[in-house]
């Protein structure tokens, strides 16, 4: 696979700043350009050696480039693939690292007519809970995997480019459909984001907050670790991935329903089951990947 002579990165945060850093780190492109709405951000990914040159015109960042990829919130898709769609080159791939698919592909439907053939989606299942340029590292991707999600008219080619691009920042690469994704990713990444903001909004807004954020412990720094993920993105996460983690709040739901009717009544079997399972099944999942 020959190396990217001009990757662009559309919105140099966490994600894209750790994407040009890790292929940097592997010598896997010879330029990294950096395109975003704030001139000072980008000035910062220069200093940090994130990026080689920044540009805050999309017809320059994307002039000669050989990939682009969009590392912008969800909800921006729309905006800036039109901003994007008069610059880009027939021969240039197009990719993102959105955490919602269908909404990615529903957005490049409503600005090309149809997904192109060389853009191809992506989503690294890696991230932190941190945001901007300042919290990228190169490292972000390894071990980790990605999720591409092409469509029968995706170009093998390009499939392939993107592919490489993230095997070289040291991530697995695995494909699967627009469909599977979003009802995977409701389930593990999108509900327990969604249960993090709640728990620590309902708390933080009991009488007594004080002392109840005094004697948390550690069980409580850990499950609400993700509470301190940025609104913004998660904003537009949950509203672009609506039916699937409908779904999802709805049977977790039943679920503490269940379980609160089972502690109400004294139904110490239904608990003591509910508990072993859950514990079964977290052991299972830490011992093949925590
Ligand atoms: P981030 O650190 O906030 O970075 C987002 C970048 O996009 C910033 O550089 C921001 O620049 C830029 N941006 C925002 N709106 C823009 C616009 N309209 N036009 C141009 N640039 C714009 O966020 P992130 O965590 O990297 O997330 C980026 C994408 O990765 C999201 O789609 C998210 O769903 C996905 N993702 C995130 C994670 C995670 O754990 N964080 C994991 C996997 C995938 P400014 O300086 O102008 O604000």
């Amino acid at each position: 696979m020959p190396m990217i002579n001009r990757l662009t990165i559309i919105g140099v945060g966490l994600i894209g700043g750790s994407l040009a850093r890790a292929l940097k780190a592997a010598n896997a492109c010879r330029e990294v350009v950096g395109y975003g709405r704030s001139a000072d951000s980008l000035q910062k990914a220069v200093e940090l050696g994130v990026i080689d040159r920044a540009e805050t015109d999309i017809a320059a960042a994307v002039k000669d480039a050989d990939v682009v990829v969009l590392g912008v919130p969800v909800g921006t898709m729309v905006p800036v693939l039109e901003q994007l769609k008069p610059h880009l080159a027939s021969h240039t791939i197009l990719t993102d690292v959105g955490s919602t698919k269908g909404s990615v592909v529903d957005a490049a439907e409503q600005v090309f007519g149809s997904l192109p053939p060389r853009f191809i989606p992506g989503h690294p299942i890696a991230g932190t809970e941190k945001s901007g340029v300042e919290a990228s590292f190169a490292e972000l991707y390894q071990r980790r995997r990605v999720i591409l999600t092409p469509a029968s008219t995706s170009d093998s080619d390009a499939l392939e480019m993107v592919r490489w691009m993230w095997q070289q920042a040291g991530a697995e690469v695995i494909d699967m459909s627009v469909e599977h994704h979003d009802e995977v990713l409701a389930a593990t990444s999108h509900l327990p984001h969604m249960l993090a903001f709640t728990l620590v909004d309902t708390l933080a807004r009991l009488e007594d907050h004080d002392d109840i954020f005094r004697f948390a412990a550690g069980g409580f720094r850990d499950f609400t670790r993700i509470a301190s993920s940025n609104p913004r993105m998660w904003h537009d996460i949950c509203l672009n991935n609506r039916d699937a983690l409908l779904k999802m709040i709805r049977r977790f739901s039943d679920e503490l329903h269940t379980l609160a009717a089972a502690i109400e009544s004294g139904h110490s079997e239904a608990i003591l089951e509910t508990f072993e399972r859950a514990k079964a099944a977290r052991d299972a999942y830490c011992e093949n990947s925590c």
